[in-house]
């Protein structure tokens, strides 16, 4: 079996013109457009990348978006005042702390100081809460990405047993539930779980969020299965990449890791997946592309919500 690839690129560009027609409407209708603010703390290199993408991403279409950026030095008290500051201003939608935060600052109680109607990460405790009794509320951006992807695939859930493998708040809890509340069986596995292959061959979808590369093989696959790959992992040793990667892209991913250090992998072996799995999402190129197109979504959902415009 040859797994079909499920590309993330078209499903997040429909998304996006989703929500931008919604915006214009809006406007239109409302006269005035969600405005999205992503708050960074210190110089992460990474959150930097992320943070102008998401940025960029909202100027495009038309929502209002600033950067705060706060030097590494910013103390709870400070962030939790400027968290208090947005949540009080009526032309902020969504507030998003970028994450990861310095090690001196008490995550849990910055996003839990975050106005659960703007908190567009879908972290809040009582977002969370309303996740789990299968109430209206803003899902995480990845997981829901992942939603997104089987449905506009035609991938059935209802009925069809799901295996998580992860179990973080940001991914692997909010994918359980995600599925759940699409009327999957689902089984949540982790890093205690014993004989991994014995569960996860039991799965129609089988999604893998452990941050590790490759993690899962072929015998962790049931023939036919739907994999969805959240990883992504730098993979550095080039030793490793013929066991990885598929003969025809063994080349590119080699010219990658001369040319800058790295070639990125997810948390399955493509190799591996591609032929035993029925639908197989890459990395680069698959789940990730969705995660801002969802926030991009939850911006405009939080502004509907909180001026209550229907969906
Ligand atoms: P995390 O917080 O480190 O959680 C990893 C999970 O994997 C934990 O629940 C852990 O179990 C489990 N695990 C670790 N080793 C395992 C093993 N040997 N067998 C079974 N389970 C194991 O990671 P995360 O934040 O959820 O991220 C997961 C992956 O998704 C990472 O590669 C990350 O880069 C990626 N990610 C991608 C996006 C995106 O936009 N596509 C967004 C977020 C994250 P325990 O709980 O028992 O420790």
């Amino acid at each position: 079996m040859t797994a079909r690839i499920l590309g993330g690129r078209e499903i997040a560009e429909s998304i996006k013109a989703e929500v931008r027609r919604e915006v214009e409407n809006l406007e239109k209708s409302g006269g005035f457009r969600p405005g999205l603010t992503v708050v960074r703390v210190g110089e992460d290199p990474a959150s930097n990348v992320y943070v102008t993408n998401k940025v960029k991403t909202s100027a495009e279409l038309g929502i209002v978006s600033e950067h705060t950026h706060l030097p590494a030095e910013t103390s709870q008290e400070e962030l939790l005042g400027v968290v208090r500051s947005l949540n009080e201003r009526d032309d902020i939608d969504g507030i998003l702390v970028q994450l990861p935060l310095p090690g001196h600052i008490d995550g849990d109680e910055v996003l839990n100081a975050i106005d659960p109607a703007k908190d567009v990460d879908g972290f809040h405790p009582v977002n969370v809460g309303r996740l789990h009794s299968g109430q209206p509320c803003l899902v995480p951006c990845t997981p829901a990405g992942v939603i997104e992807i089987l449905k506009r695939s035609n991938i059935e859930i209802a009925g069809k047993h799901a295996v998580v493998v992860g179990r973080s708040n940001i991914v692997g809890k909010p994918m359980a539930a995600l599925l759940l509340n699409e009327n999957a069986t689902v089984t949540i596995c982790h890093s205690r779980t014993k004989d991994l292959p014995s569960i996860t061959t039991q799965a129609d979808i089988l999604i893998a969020a452990i941050g590790k590369p490759g993690f899962i093989r072929g015998n962790h696959i049931r023939e036919g299965a739907a994999v969805i790959d959240v990883g992504i992992n730098n993979l550095e040793d080039r030793e490793l990449v013929e066991a990885f990667f598929p003969e025809d892209e063994v080349e590119k991913r080699l010219a990658a890791i001369d040319k800058r250090g790295y070639t990125l992998i997810g948390d399955v072996n493509p190799k591996e997946a591609i032929e035993k799995a029925g639908y197989f999402t890459p990395v680069p190129g698959g789940v990730g592309l969705l995660t801002v197109a969802m926030l991009m979504k939850n911006t405009v959902e939080a502004a509907k919500m909180r001026r209550g415009i229907a969906a």
